[in-house]
Parts: C-alpha cells; structure tokens; sequence
C-alpha cells in the first residue's frame, strides 16, 4: 500500500471525559486535516466510543479505526482507596506494552503518536518509532500551565503554597489559590505526588502540546504559556490551541424521553444538573440538592445517582458499565418524584447531555465544571452554577466565577462540607430568574460567539483549524522525511 496521508496514532485514557475529546480531536483530523486515524481506548470503553460518536455527525467512519486494549489489572499496585487520578496513571503505564505491540504490528507505523495527559509515560513510544509526539490535554490551558509549573518549584515555594496556603504566583497567569490546586500536589509524601511530579517533567519532550481551549477563553494563560519570558520558557515546544472540541448534535434527531419532554417546556427554562462521567454525592448532599430544587420552584433535569460514602470520584470506573441502579426513589427523600413531576425530570445515572445542553428548553446547568461539560454549556451558551469535587474542577470553577462571570458558585466548596438546601435554592435563582442570571447569559452567549469562531473551517479562518492545519502540516514534513529515508535505504 502506497502511504498518501499522515497517519495520527491517539492514546485515550478511560473514562468518557477523555475518551470523548480524543474522539472528536480524531474526527477533525480525519475530516478536515487529511489523516488517517486509529484510537486506541481501554476495552471497557471501546464499545460506547465506536458507537456512540463515531455515528454521529460529522464523523468519517473510514478514516478512523477504533481500537480496544486490555484493560491491565491493577491490584497490587496501587492502593484500592487511592486517588482516582493514580490508578488512570498506572493503568495507562501497564497499557503501554501493549500499546507498543500494537504499533510494532502495524505495517506503515504512524507519522504521529498523540497521548492523552495521563498517558505520558507512552511519548517514549515516539522516538523508538520514528513518530512526531503530542500531548493531548483535553483540559484546559491552565491545567496545563499548572502540571509544568509544579515540578520547577523552589521548595520554600511550595511550602509556602501547600503548608501556608499562600496563593501560587504562576507567571502570566492568574495566582493559584490553595483551594483550588490538583489534589495530586498538596501532600508531597505522598504516591500520588510522587507519580504526578516527574510527569510534568515528561511534557517539554514531545513536539508540541494540543490544547482543547482557545484565545477568548483563557487568554492570559494561553499568552504565558507562547511567551519564552513566561511559562514558554518550561514549555518549551508550540502550544497549539484547538478547542472548543465539542460533539456535533441535533436534539431533534435524538431518541430519549428527557427530549421529549424539554420539547414541552418553555425556552431556556430548565435547569440541567449533572456531575459528569463519575462524579457523585453523599447521601446528606443528595437530601439537600433535592429540596433544594424543589424550593427554587424552577424546572429540573437532573441526572442522578446513588449516593456514595467516600470521595465524589469513588465511582467513576463503575458508572457507566450497565449496572445502572435505577431505583432513585431509594435515595431521594420521600415522595419527591410526586411532588416535583410537573416541573422535573429525574434520568437515573446517565443522559445523552450534550444533546440536553443544545435544547433551547435549557436555561443553565449546575455542574461539576469537568472541561468538557463546562464547553458544551459554553458552545450552547449556557450559564451555569459551579459544583466541583475533584481533580481540575475546583480550578475550571474559579475561572468560569471570578474570571469570565459566566457561573455562580457556593461560599464553600462542596468538598469541605453540605450545601444547604437554601443555598442550593438561592444559587438556581440567580441563574434561573434574578438579573445576575440574564447578564451571565448574554456573557456566555457571547464566548458562545467566539468558540464558533475558533473553529470555523471557512477560509481556514478560525484559530482552532489553523492550529490543527500547523499540526497538518509538521506531519506532512515528517513523512516526507520517513519515506525520503525509506527511499534511500
Ligand atoms: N456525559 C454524558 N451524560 C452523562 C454524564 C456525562 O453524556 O450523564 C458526558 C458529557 O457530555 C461530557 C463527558 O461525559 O462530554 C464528561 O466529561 P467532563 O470533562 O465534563 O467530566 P468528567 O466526566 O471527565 O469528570
């Protein structure tokens, strides 16, 4: 077979909050950029990644291979109760044997390999094929900023961060406060810093950094991070940013009763609430959001989920692997289904919510402030109430609050202790009725405007395409130089 087009290789880690960013970075480079694609994911997410988005709009099937790996088991080397973020570190480091069998197999190795953050340990891979290397942060521009940032830290100056929590002074970038730093970072005794310190080391070796986030977004953070005075200079290689990667969807194509019934509510009246791929609440939480809908008077979707005793992220392997527990009225107070019927919806563990989200029905969205569910609100020009729990969530929750106004959030985290039910009451009338709400939606609306921008293909103009169309194009130079080596030998 004659090699006509560059071949991208994308390492995904589990969970759809990866799994679907890489799929759509897939798509675009399929469908407007000329190569050709193969995914590799974890078997236990193969399945809904092949159907799922690859059906959808805008996907060209014969373009991109999907591809399943074994799911390695981990027991034994990590510590069951450890943090979420560890065990996706040393489950992608056990996959890269495997991931390194399976390039060796093919017949035209890929011109590029592109690994996911947490797949880092694989950009080895690069230079033992020949193949340019990306990192693909599904995140945003200051997770990114923060990774790289850490490892170069005096230790004065991270003792006065993590034990004296003093805000981070990150240069370029708005300060870090303590609250809000990746939970990875704030115990340096333990595995999980351990793990996450020599990672960030890891960036600068590959050739450039794809970053699923654009100017109007994070503009001083994207600055920093090109500028060689500021974070440049740990950075070292281009940033290329490409976002907002988000879905294509039609509501009324799809298939579920929740449509169908935001086909029957009034425009931008309805509240979705939602807490991602594996987020998940106590059971007093539960209780309080409960009521606290239901005293705001406001219509509701609401995605919900058992109740756990440990950390928001204690379920986020189990989820969505049909074992759905269905039976909601055993943890919702008593009779709230009846009481709230007219105005609610309740969708046990899992709804189509990018479509959800593209409804003219929906007013806002109370969310965890995972980065995908934050653009899909963006790219619907929705505005939202922020609830973090873990990982860059608190982070994602400070930019949307005190920089982009576009969400309301607690006074606590939700980490540190319950919301009360009339906070709960409160934050979903500000967005839903008060004024404050009306301005944060034409504030979205307007980053709304922007994000279709960056994408947009017309002309090649929007700065997500020729970011890709860079990518293209050191790809195109590089198999060049394979074949004219090939040629020669
Ligand atoms: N998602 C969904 N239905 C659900 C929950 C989540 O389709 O009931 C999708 C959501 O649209 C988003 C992804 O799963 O694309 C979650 O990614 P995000 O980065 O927001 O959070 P994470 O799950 O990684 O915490």
């Amino acid at each position: 077979m004659k090699i006509t087009k560059p071949h991208a290789a994308m390492f995904a880690s589990p969970g759809m909050g990866h799994v679907i960013p890489v799929i759509e970075l897939g798509k675009r480079l399929a469908g407007s950029h000329g190569f050709h694609v193969t995914i590799f994911v974890l078997e236990a997410d193969a399945a809904s990644a092949q159907s799922q988005f690859l059906n959808s709009p805008g996907s060209d099937g014969n373009l991109v291979d999907v591809i399943g790996l074994p799911t390695p088991d981990i027991t034994g080397l990590v510590d069951p109760s450890a943090f979420v973020g560890v065990k996706l570190l040393v489950m992608m480091r056990e996959t890269i044997p495997t991931l390194r069998s399976k390039i060796a197999e093919m017949e035209h190795k890929p011109t590029a390999l592109i690994v996911d953050v947490i797949g880092l340990d694989a950009l080895k891979l690069g230079e033992e094929f020949n193949m340019l290397t990306y990192v693909f942060i599904a995140s945003n521009a200051r997770f990114l900023a923060v990774v790289m940032y850490f490892p170069t830290l005096d230790k004065d100056v991270e003792e006065e961060h993590i034990v004296k929590k003093q805000p981070l002074a990150i240069p370029g970038c708005e300060p870090l406060r303590f609250e809000d730093t990746l939970e990875p970072y704030l115990d340096p005794n333990g595995q999980t810093y351990r793990e996450c310190i020599p990672l960030g080391l890891l960036y600068p070796t590959a050739d450039g950094y794809i970053v699923n986030t654009w100017d109007d977004m994070e503009s001083k953070t994207l600055k920093s991070l090109q500028d060689p005075n500021l974070l440049g200079k740990i950075a070292r290689v281009p940033v290329y940013p490409i976002g907002p990667l988000s879905r294509p969807v039609d509501p009324s194509k799809t298939n579920h009763p929740v449509l169908d019934w935001l086909n029957k509510q009034p425009d931008e009246s309805v509240l979705y609430v939602s807490f991602g791929s594996g987020g998940s609440l106590s059971a007093k939480q539960l209780t309080e959001l409960a009521w606290g809908l239901e005293l705001s008077q406001q219509r509701f979707v609401w995605v919900v989920r058992p109740p756990v005793d440990g950390p928001a992220s204690s379920e986020y392997f189990t989820v969505n692997n049909g074992e759905r527990r269905n039976c909601t009225s055993d943890y919702l107070p008593e009779d709230f289904a009846s009481r709230t019927h007219e105005r609610g919806m309740v969708v046990p563990t899992w709804a189509p919510q990018a479509e959800i989200l593209a409804h003219k029905a929906v007013g806002g969205f109370l969310t965890h402030c995972g980065w995908n569910s934050i653009l899909e609100s963006v790219v619907n020009g929705v505005p939202m109430i922020a609830w973090p729990l873990f990982a860059d969530q608190k982070m994602n929750a400070t930019l949307l609050n005190e920089e982009l106004g576009i969400a309301v959030r607690s006074k606590k985290l939700p980490s540190e202790g319950v919301i009360c039910r009339e906070e709960i009451e409160a934050l979903v009338r500000r967005i839903m009725v008060e004024e404050e709400g009306c301005v944060m939606r034409d504030k979205v609306k307007k980053l709304k405007d922007t994000a279709a921008e960056s994408v947009s293909c017309d002309g090649g103009s929007g700065t997500a395409h020729k970011s890709l169309s860079r990518v293209a194009d050191e790809c195109e130079r590089h198999l060049e130089r394979v074949k004219g080596k090939a040629r020669g030998s």
